[in-house]
């Protein structure tokens, strides 16, 4: 198959790691500078120019869209739908994705467990938002936040209140979340491909710190899921819409609950942990559904 990674760079472990995989396995891979990419959107032969000619066709393109270029990068994944290339994760869903709260309630309406959470701008009565959610200790998260900044503890209702107050005054969408103690500053991470985990690993935050994110200096180990968590995972992909994503789960009293689901989940952490090869395993889900695809396919 002839198969594009979109992605702004080429020396990322996640981007190498998916060509290197895709060519061990006999494709041809090209890595497309996603923001580099132009179009006519207007014209009735759809397509994505780059660096002065006008792209192949591809059988599927696998997108490794940043947060900070969402917007032009699911637009540059439209324009390949429309030319009937097959995307791992269709732009719909990467956009859906990208949205906390869109997600949430997505996830919720499918009645899949999460974090006891609300949402908030300006809220008059800061004191029923908290009693909203259990009350203190609790978890407020900036809606624009990654990487764990923006993700504060605040242990008691005073502290609460002046975080409310203060994220309120910078004009910021905050998420108010029950704070999942016993989860003891671990989260699961579950890379699912094609509606399976085929990667767990535990992450545990560095002494201190209740985030486990990698980039907080958090630490990763493999680990063995639940059969409920794994369920959990598999359900939270597809009420998203995504073929490949990270399901962040946090172990709690009641059960596996949802945390969110990222739709570049990158490779490096996971690999590293569980030793598995994740970037081959996407492909042999390409193999399969792009196949299956065109002997299905209709007229578009
Ligand atoms: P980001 O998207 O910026 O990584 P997260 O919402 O994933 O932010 O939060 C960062 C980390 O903080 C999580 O990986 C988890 O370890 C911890 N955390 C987040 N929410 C909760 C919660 N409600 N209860 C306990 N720990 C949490
Ligand atoms: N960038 C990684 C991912 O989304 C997360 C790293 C971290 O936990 O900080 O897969």
């Amino acid at each position: 198959m002839r198969i594009a990674i979109l992605s702004r760079n080429s020396n990322l472990y996640s981007t190498r790691r998916l060509k290197e995989a895709g060519e061990q396995r006999g494709h041809e891979v090209d890595i497309i500078d996603t923001l580099h990419c132009y179009m006519d959107i207007t014209s009735n032969k759809p397509a994505v120019r780059y660096k002065g000619e006008a792209l192949p066709h591809y059988d599927a393109v696998i997108p490794r869209i940043g947060a900070s270029v969402t917007f032009y990068g699911t637009a540059v994944v439209r324009q390949f739908e429309m030319m009937g290339t097959y995307s791992i994760n269709e732009s719909v869903a990467i956009s859906r994705s990208r949205d906390k709260l869109r997600s949430l309630q997505l996830l919720s309406r499918k009645g899949i467990g999460l974090p006891r959470t609300g949402f908030a701008h300006r809220p008059d009565n800061v004191d029923d938002l908290i009693k909203n959610v259990g009350g203190a200790p609790l978890v407020i998260k900036l809606l624009e936040g990654t990487q764990g900044i923006g993700v504060v503890l605040a242990e008691s209702k005073k502290t609460a209140e002046s975080i409310i107050e203060a994220f309120m005054g910078l004009n910021a969408n905050i998420l108010i979340q029950e704070y999942i103690k016993e989860a003891g500053g671990a989260d699961i991470r579950c890379l699912v491909v094609g509606g399976k985990v085929v990667a767990a690993m535990k992450r545990q935050a560095a002494e201190g710190e209740f985030r486990s994110n990698l980039h907080r200096g958090g630490s990763a180990e493999i680990v063995r899921l639940s059969a409920a968590e794994r369920r959990t995972a598999v359900e939270a992909a597809k009420a998203m819409g995504l073929n490949m994503c990270g399901v962040d789960i946090l172990r709690s009293n009641n059960g596996p609950l949802v945390m969110e689901v990222n739709s570049s989940p990158g490779l490096e952490g996971i690999e590293s942990a569980t030793g598995k090869d994740v970037a081959a395993m996407v492909y042999q889900f390409l193999e399969k559904t792009t196949r299956s695809s065109t002997r299905t396919r209709g007229n578009g």
